[in-house]
Formats: structure tokens, sequence, C-alpha cells
């Protein structure tokens, strides 16, 4: 994989990732970034940082501008994030991040406040606005694992970041302003409580690897000799799928050349049933890579999280309930395996 390093006109970092050299021109580039003030403030009872982002409320421009931001850019207009006529992929600096590195001391308050340091990218998976990560070819795929294993490996050596979060938030009712197809990454200064307690979890037991050596087929929905797709049995939302390789390591970085084409197909055979479940519309899902926080690569066992916020019940409604702590599924996780299995 090659990677050519391109510094914006507003100072942000651009990396065009891909098969081949990237050698092309740079266009004129189009609006400038807005890094704001964003600070982390602490939840006593939930022992959790919050990020307050105020200035990302502006984001929403970009919804209605009438040339995607993330497509490449042509001579005749100012174009947007990617200033080249193509790409294959392409990862920025967020134009709106929730942490940046420059970010200004935190706001006094009545709770703990702290710098919201860290980094915010875009991944954008493909130049084709179409396209998705369930239609993308393996190829392009794997390209994708490809360059996030890069991205953790070089935001990993920065001295503030803990904990590095890739995720996809897919389908408007997650809050996606873009439709073409692009993920994410926060690169943290803590380790959220949720990620906290799973390390404590692997290090008392190798909770996954245990868990797997004993799947029941009825949960299986895709496999292969490097990874395992499977309803849990703790599943918080219905048609939730794990994607888990088999061996235990930390991240997508560690991954061997056959563990990358598994890994990517089984990602994009999930997607794909996904895409299938509803007709005409686009059927929304959190994405979610757990790799292993900082000091923890020895027992966390990487895993990726797909948790859709739709029920079955109700012609797909909105589950609405499941992070209050009060509900989990309101349906039968045999019934989401088996339609899932079969679509
Ligand atoms: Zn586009």
């Amino acid at each position: 994989m090659q990677r050519r390093d391109f510094t914006k006109a507003d100072g942000r970092s651009l990396y065009l990732y891909g098969d081949e050299a990237h050698t092309l021109p740079p266009l004129q580039e189009g609006a400038s970034a807005e890094f704001g003030r964003p600070h982390l403030y602490w939840h006593p009872l939930r022992h959790d940082w919050m990020i307050n982002a105020a200035h990302r409320t502006r984001r929403g421009f970009a919804q209605h501008r009438e040339v995607c931001p993330f497509c490449p850019g042509t001579a005749e207009r100012a174009t947007g994030e990617i200033p080249f006529t193509d790409f294959e992929a392409a990862v920025f600096e967020n134009m709106f991040p929730a942490v940046h590195m420059g970010v200004p001391e935190p706001p006094p308050a009545q709770v703990p406040t702290a710098k919201a340091v860290g980094v915010c990218e875009l991944v954008i998976y493909t130049p084709e606005h179409e396209a998705s990560l369930a239609t993308l070819d393996d190829r392009r795929r794997e390209l994708v694992v490809r360059v996030w294993a890069d991205r953790y490996r070089s935001l990993y050596e920065i001295p503030e970041v803990e904990f590095v979060y890739v995720f996809e938030n897919r389908g408007a009712e997650l809050g996606a302003s873009l439709e073409h197809p692009h993920g994410q990454i926060y690169a943290l200064p803590y380790v959220p409580r949720l990620i906290q307690t799973e390390s404590e979890a692997f290090r008392e037991a190798a909770v996954l690897a245990d868990h797997m050596a004993r799947l029941e087929d009825a949960n299986i929905i895709a496999e292969d000799d490097s990874t395992v797709a499977f309803v849990p049995p703790w599943a918080r939302y219905p048609y939730e799928v794990w994607v888990v390789p088999r061996r235990i390591q930390p991240g997508p970085w560690t991954f061997d050349e056959a563990e990358i084409g598994s890994f990517a197909g089984i990602l994009g055979d999930i997607a794909g049933r996904y895409e299938r479940l509803v007709e005409g519309r686009e059927f929304p899902y959190m994405m979610l890579l757990h790799a292993a926080p900082k000091g923890t690569e020895d027992s966390f066992h990487f895993h990726v999280e797909f948790c859709p916020p739709l029920t079955p019940a109700h012609d797909f409604r909105l589950v609405a309930t499941v992070d209050y702590g009060l509900l989990g599924v309101e349906s039968s996780l045999e019934a989401s395996a088996a339609h899932l299995k079969s679509i």
C-alpha cells in the first residue's frame, strides 16, 4: 500500500492511500476548518469523560451543499475536502473536530474538565459516491482495512492518545450528515468507561475466545478460517452482530495477509445483509471497532460491534431505550440470527 502525505491549505493533514502511488497535482481548495474550543468534562456517576464540542453543530451546513465534499474535485469548481481529481482511499482531519492537538485550556466548571486533545479523522472508503462497505470490491475493502491499520499505528504513537476509536455511523437516524461512504476515527486522550470495562474483562479471562469455542451454529452469520461473525447471546440490539478474528490480537495492525482478506470480506458480508434487510431505505447502524487501548495489547481481543438501532417490531422503528439501562432487545435474538442468515 502506498501513502501520500499532503497538507491542506488550512494546515490539516490529508493522507491518500492506494495500491498505486498518488501523484496528481492538487486543485484549488474550498472551505477551511473550524477547530472550535472543545473540552472534556467529567460525569461523576458514570465515571466517564464527556466531550463538549459545541462548534460541531455548525457542520449541518454540509448537508445542504450541492456538491458532496468527499467526492473527487474537478478543475472547474472549488473542491470539497479532497483537492484532487481522483484517489483510491483518503483520510483527513475532521473540519469540525471534537478533539484536536491545538485545543486551548479547558474552561472551569462545576465538575472536573480537561483538554480535549487528540485527533479526529475522516476515512473516505472510495471516490464513488454511491458505493458502500457492502458494494466495494474485495480489493477496495481490504484497502480500507489496511488504512485503518496504518492510522492505528500512527495515532497510537501520539503520547497524549490513550484510545483510538474507529467507527462508522451509517444513516440519518444515527446522525450521519453525508451519504458518501466514509467512517471516522477519534484518537482520544482517555479510555471510555465502556472500553475500560472490556479491558478488565479480557484481563480476567479470554471471554471472546472462550465463547467462540462453543458458538452455536444458529448464531453464526458468516465465518471462515480467520474470522467469525455472530449474534452474541448478550446482544443489546436486535440484529446486533459481532465480527471477531479467531486469533486473539489487539487490532488490525497485527493482522497477517490472510486475516486482512478474511476480515474485510466478512465485514462486507454483514454490511450487505443489513442493506438487504429493509427495502427502499438505508438500514442504519453503528459499526464500532473495539481495539486495545494503550497498555492492554497482551490480553485485549479486537472485535467489531455492529449495533443497528432499529427494531424489527412495528416495521423497524427506532429502539430508544437500550442505552438508558432499561431494556435490551424486545425481539427474539434467535429470530434475528435466522433472518440475517437467510438474507
Ligand atoms: Zn460523494
